[in-house]
């Protein structure tokens, strides 16, 4: 198709034809029994994604925000002391949700392109009694990845409660939630689990519903109360009709068509596919003589890449030469840099094609603005250290 536009920001992505059409069925009755299979379907194969067979999937309309808001809502009571580890945009709102749930919410912020050090951490842990701790697997204003395995392991240390923000990660970057113990792994449908916007998705440990199950408060939000939704997930999941709030049909049909599709990869090909993808993309970046923002490649994510501008270019006029070019990627959005870089998704159903046309309307864009570097030297080396 001529000048079809290429969206490579990092969410929402492109999707998967075979799940585009699947959306495009009869709207079914949410009680209708083959409805309820594919329901059902869809809570046993999260469980698989999340690698957490003994968790409680809850699958809500919503945006990835509605599931960091309904881990608060059912997690914090009024007066608990909760930990915010932000290595960028959504650890700011993931405080004020918190706080919005009457917890004393404090908040261990990082450099841009660092992570917070764990040290830094467990001095937070042994000043004050928390109840439960949040972090960002993969942050979506700057493109640092957290290693979960080393936050979770403080948590268990010290009892607390742990939530990961794997909207930007969830099916692209390795989450073992059960073997890691991590209590909530929430997303949404539009990044990686490649669904378009509208679902909101979390797995909660048997802890984290004990916790919720042994309130002394009733839940202040009555839409994310796991009370309304518990026994909705459960009659589903043992294929029985339920009614809270109509569920999104359409949009959970195309789950369980994206979900199979992840699962027939396989959920580990599945994230090494990311990986392969993204450190050759990296690798391709700096080829350019451009710098990403995390400061360090092992900090850097597999399902998205941030790139400053080198200083004689302007954002917008690349952003719109990148368009002219066909390919749509994202700004800055880190408050604090948002002019100086620009932010390429690769997540999903990505593949190597559409890195090799984002990298070369790149290198188009960076010659038509007058940089200096050698054409071709990005395609090459992406070229030289991409294997299937
Ligand atoms: N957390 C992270 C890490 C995100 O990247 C996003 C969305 N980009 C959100 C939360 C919020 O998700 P949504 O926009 O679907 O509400």
């Amino acid at each position: 198709m001529k000048h079809r536009k290429l969206l490579m920001i990092p969410g929402p992505i492109e999707f998967e034809p075979q799940v585009l059409r699947a959306m495009s069925v009869q709207t079914p009755s949410h009680v209708a029994s083959n409805f309820i299979e594919v329901f059902g379907n869809c809570l046993d194969m999260m469980k698989e994604v999340w690698l957490a067979p003994s968790g409680q999937p809850f699958i809500v309309s919503g945006s990835g925000t509605l599931a960091m808001d309904m881990a608060a809502a059912n997690l914090i009571e009024n007066g608990d002391n909760a930990l915010v580890i932000s290595t960028g945009y959504f650890g700011n709102r993931f405080k004020d949700i918190l706080d919005r749930y009457g917890a004393n919410t404090t908040i261990l912020t990082a450099n841009i392109g660092d992570n917070v050090a764990l040290e830094a951490i467990e001095k937070e842990l042994k000043n004050k009694d928390y109840k439960l701790l949040t972090f960002t697997h993969v942050d979506i204003s700057t493109g640092v990845f957290v290693d979960p395995k080393s936050i979770v392991s403080l948590a268990k240390k010290y009892n607390i409660l742990s939530v990961l923000d794997g909207v930007c990660s969830v099916a692209g970057e390795e989450i073992r939630q059960e073997d890691w113990g991590i209590d909530v792994v929430l997303t949404a449908s539009q990044k990686a689990i490649g669904v378009p916007p509208g679902l909101a998705l979390l797995v909660a440990s048997k802890k984290a519903i004990n916790v919720w199950k042994n309130r002394k408060t009733q839940v202040s939000n009555y839409y994310a109360d796991w009370k309304n939704w518990l026994p909705i997930m459960k009659a589903y999941q043992e294929r029985r009709p339920s009614y809270f709030g109509t569920p999104p049909v359409n949009l959970i049909v195309a789950l369980e068509k994206s979900l199979k599709i992840i699962l027939k990869e396989g959920i580990e090909k599945r994230v090494e596919k990311h990986q392969k993808l993204a450190s050759a993309f990296r690798l391709a970046i700096e080829a350019l003589g451009l710098t990403i923002l995390p400061n360090n490649t092992a900090k850097a994510a597999n399902t998205l890449t941030a790139i400053y501008y080198p200083k004689e270019i302007d954002g917008s006029k690349f952003s719109a030469s990148m368009l002219n070019n066909d390919i749509i990627i994202a700004g800055g959005l880190h408050p604090e840099i948002k002019n100086n870089y620009f932010r390429v998704g690769h997540m999903g159903a990505i593949s190597a094609n559409d890195i090799i046309a984002t990298l070369s309307a790149i290198e188009r864009t960076l010659g038509k603005l007058g940089y200096i570097f050698k054409l071709g030297e990005g395609l090459k080396v992406f070229q030289n250290n991409f294997s299937e």
